[in-house]
């Protein structure tokens, strides 16, 4: 039997109704109750049912989807707005539902009592917890320094605790950052980092999987990412916690995107860009934020529907975290199955819904930091009580997942010439393939971490002014390091000839000489050909090697930076097929 469009959107609305009550048909009372909401709130939350994925995706730019669920006519969607955004969506002429917002019957009492709060079953107050973070500096000053990423819109403070055995000087070791509540009426999160950083404070030299970690990684922990949203009713309650930030963005749709542009969630906000700035300033290798609202490990990319070149890497870290939190948790926690790759409780973001300006995609595209999405707890803002549970199902995977950033291919890179670390991009071939997939090494300590699922693989390793070379059959093994260090040579640079005609092999005098402590080498190829220059000291060791290249016929020259060599008489020394010279230089400092 034929059905007629209209009968079939007249039957598609009355299956709904019959499932939803009135709700989704009496339209106009819902309106109100809309108006209502967007007036002494500010926001809404609803819901509404749509057939179509790609139209839902579409959407998911205007309004702030918070889940999708499958449903047996299409996707049952709850979202947020405020009153532009629902102006947005009211155009599309849907029929939605208005709910309650989650938390607005939350009435739990914050405590300002340290000590009460120690106790991890409570949330605390804005004041206490701002307290609480300089305390583990204070209490942990070797360990913990407590870094002010910037002011929010309503000027609360945006804190991280940085943990490392190395906390007051830069060692070699990847970083590490894990961040909560960016929706501020997803509270679980917050809660359970701040119990995390005094776990890892705490255990240090008592745990030996615990001092591990902070020996080896350096650890970034901000708890609380939108305290406008959480302390929305006043710093003294969490009660009335909302999403957005004070002025009614979601910050986790404000990042710049690599599908949707620089500002795919509007005007950039002021947490966004202390986000950004904090991002640009350090060079994470791995972060996970953390969300309510669902139980599930989703993980880039959220933007668009291609898989991240490393998506054996992010399910196998999923299962990873998600088995180590079944073995601590009943099987009903985190077993959602909600889209690719159909492992209960892991989801790749796209799959689930499509979300744009985003964190996780942020940190991932242009920052190289592998980041994921924890959604913790089914409920946003949960009774305080409940949180020493979620603490119980999640501890071992929070440490577990610390330490994968150790894992996969590390190492320092720095100038063959100078030893000094050079940053550089670190890529796989065969990763790059539509992506920004390379990671850099940072600039301090020519660190680079690249976490990687088992296999071979060839790296590559380029910085500007340098050769770029290429390391091939590197084995990777799960769960251990292969250490790869690397020397990078600098580029001797062509210089334009005043002869016209090169007619000999020729090593010319360094200049400045005698110097301090730089000086260029020059130098002329009769025709194409190897070249290598050593230098050597008064006793004839070899000291560096500033050439050894293929050259065209032409005119040469190198910087030799002798900053960490004594004063004294040096030699520098060019071979090229059978032609060799040599030549004195005096470094005085
Ligand atoms: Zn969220």
């Amino acid at each position: 039997m034929k059905i007629s469009f209209p009968v079939l959107i007249l039957s598609f609305l009355f299956s709904i109704s019959v499932l939803y009550g009135q709700n989704y048909l009496d339209y106009s009372s819902e309106k109100e109750k809309a108006g209502y909401y967007l007036d002494n709130k500010g926001i809404i939350y609803f819901k509404f049912v749509s057939t179509s994925k790609s139209f839902i995706n579409d959407l998911s730019q205007k309004i702030s989807i918070d889940n999708i669920k499958d449903f047996r006519i299409g996707y049952e969607v709850f979202a947020f707005a405020n009153k532009d955004e629902f102006a947005e969506f009211l155009k599309y002429n849907i029929p939605f539902e208005i709910l309650p917002l989650p938390n607005e019957s939350a009435n739990f009492q914050a405590s300002d009592n340290i000590s009460e709060i120690l106790a991890w079953d409570v949330y605390p107050t804005y004041d206490a917890y701002v307290s609480m973070m300089y305390q583990f500096q204070t209490n942990y000053p070797n360990l913990c320094k407590i870094v002010d990423a910037g002011n929010t819109v309503q000027g609360r403070k945006i804190l991280f605790a940085v943990i490392s055995d190395s906390v007051n000087f830069k060692k070699p070791k990847p970083q590490f950052e894990y961040v909560s509540t960016i929706h501020g009426d997803e509270t679980t999160g917050y809660v359970l980092m701040l119990r995390l950083i005094d776990t890892l404070l705490s255990g240090y030299g008592v745990t030996p999987n615990i001092t591990k970690i902070v020996k080896n990684v350096e650890i970034w922990i901000n708890p609380l990412a939108n305290p406008d949203g959480t302390y929305k009713g006043g710093n003294n309650t969490v009660n009335g916690a909302w999403r957005y930030n004070a002025n009614s963005y979601d910050l986790n749709r404000n990042f710049p995107d690599p599908a949707a542009g620089p500002t795919p969630g509007g005007t950039r906000q002021i947490e966004t860009t202390n986000s950004i700035n904090l991002a640009k300033a350090n060079n994470f290798t791995m972060s996970m934020n953390f969300h309510g609202g669902a139980e599930v490990f989703n993980y880039p990319w959220d933007t668009w529907s291609r898989l991240h070149p490393d998506d054996d890497w992010f399910i196998f870290q999923g299962i990873r975290y998600v088995d180590t939190v079944h073995a601590n948790a009943p099987s009903t926690y985190m077993d959602d199955l909600l889209g690719y790759p159909n492992i209960p409780g892991i989801v790749n973001g796209f799959s689930w819904y499509r979300i744009t300006g985003g964190r996780q995609d942020y940190m991932t595209y242009f920052h190289g930091s592998r980041e994921v999405t924890l959604e913790i707890s089914n409920t946003k803002l949960p009774n305080p009580s409940l949180l020493p549970t979620y603490w119980n199902y999640n501890a071992k995977s929070f440490l577990h997942y610390i330490t994968q950033c150790l894992y996969g291919v590390r190492g320092i890179i720095t100038d063959s010439l100078t030893g000094q670390p050079v940053r550089a991009k670190v890529r796989v071939t065969g990763k790059e393939i539509a992506d920004s997939t390379w990671i850099n090494s940072d600039s301090l300590t020519g660190n680079y971490n690249r976490p990687i699922k088992n296999g071979t693989y060839t790296f590559t390793y380029s910085a500007e002014n340098y050769v770029t070379k290429t390391v091939t059959d590197v084995y990777v093994k799960n769960d251990s390091t292969t250490i790869l260090n690397v020397l990078l040579r600098p580029i001797a640079t062509p210089v334009i000839s005043n002869k016209q005609v090169i007619n000999s092999f020729e090593l010319l005098q360094n200049y400045p000489n005698p110097f301090n402590s730089m000086t260029i080498v020059k130098w002329q190829m009769l025709n194409t050909g190897n070249a290598v220059i050593k230098v050597f000291d008064i006793t004839g060791k070899e000291i560096a090697t500033p050439v050894d290249g293929e050259f065209q016929a032409g005119t040469y020259e190198v910087r030799f930076d002798a900053k960490d060599l004594s004063s004294g008489i040096y030699f520098y020394k060019l071979t090229s097929g059978r032609f060799s010279d040599i030549k004195k230089m005096i470094l005085i400092k």
